[in-house]
């Protein structure tokens, strides 16, 4: 890991560098008091039932892409869901006591699995890059990075982004909040390959739905500025130290209300 990539926030051979990713962006934008609990103080959170189930899907998919294409069916799917499943509690014993029912607990994977093989046909494509990891210096003071589940490069060169999602396609109207997820990864792959994208795709195995968009460069252009103004008012809360609690409906998710000042005061 390089000593970049090695900090959160904070000072780097006496320049201070921001890591920005879609995931802390949505959390300075939905509480400048969540990212501060989570990118700055780094308080721990203990593992989500959500986030374990999406891990365990992802892990399975990955998996099923190694295989030869004709292999890769539900039946396959379904033999490596346990495996997985056995790999994911050996690397973290806490999953143990998270998961009370594990026989629920593999049948709701099961059934996200057979969702999946409602919306997409793995046998008929290869997939280039799974799980790779983007990176890149968007100005002097902030790093971009990024996850991306799928990239797949047709032979004839177009460029396909995927992202799974275990939960439920959003409702009609906040389909482009979904996609900034991809527009940053679409973003990261256009400067770092000099190809741009032509599809974007969310899969929704909770509801069978799948999102997709097509993106141009007047669109990256403006995700690059997007993403410029949000560093620098990140880079700003960090300098004022003021990161105000915006309340919502995530707050009954969120792990620090009990120690948040919008509800303890
Ligand atoms: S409880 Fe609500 S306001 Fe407080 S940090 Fe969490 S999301 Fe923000």
């Amino acid at each position: 890991m390089s000593e970049r990539t090695s900090v959160q926030t904070g000072i780097v051979r006496g320049m201070e560098i921001l890591r920005l990713s879609p995931s802390r962006i949505n959390d300075f934008l939905n509480c400048p008091q969540l990212y501060k609990y989570r990118a700055i103080d780094l308080l721990p959170e203990p593992p989500s039932l959500e986030a374990e189930r999406g891990k365990l899907i992802h892990s399975v998919l990955e998996d099923l892409f190694e295989l030869p294409a004709a292999d890769r069916n539900l039946q396959s799917a379904t033999e490596i869901l346990p495996k997985s499943w056995q790999r994911a509690l050996h690397e973290n014993q806490e999953l143990q006591s998270l998961v009370t029912d594990e026989k629920e607990w593999l049948d709701r994977a099961h059934a996200l699995l057979t969702n999946y093989f409602s919306i997409e046909k793995p046998q008929t494509f290869e997939s280039t890059y799974r799980e790779i990891h983007l990176e890149r210096d968007l100005t002097d003071q902030i790093y971009l990075h990024g996850y991306v589940d799928r990239i797949d490069i047709a032979p004839t060169g177009e460029v396909r982004i995927v992202d799974y999602k275990t939960g439920k396609s959003p409702k009609a109207g906040y389909e482009e909040k979904a996609l900034f997820q991809l527009r940053v990864y679409a973003l990261l792959y256009w400067k770092n390959h000099g190809v741009l994208p032509t599809l974007l795709q969310l899969l929704y195995l909770g509801d069978s739905q799948v999102i997709k968009s097509g993106i141009s460069e007047i669109q990256l252009e403006a995700t690059d500025r997007k993403l410029r103004n949000i560093g620098d008012e990140i880079l700003s809360a960090i300098s004022e130290e003021f990161f105000p609690p915006k309340k919502s409906k995530l707050c009954d998710w969120c792990y620090f209300k009990s120690i948040c000042p919008a509800h303890n005061r």
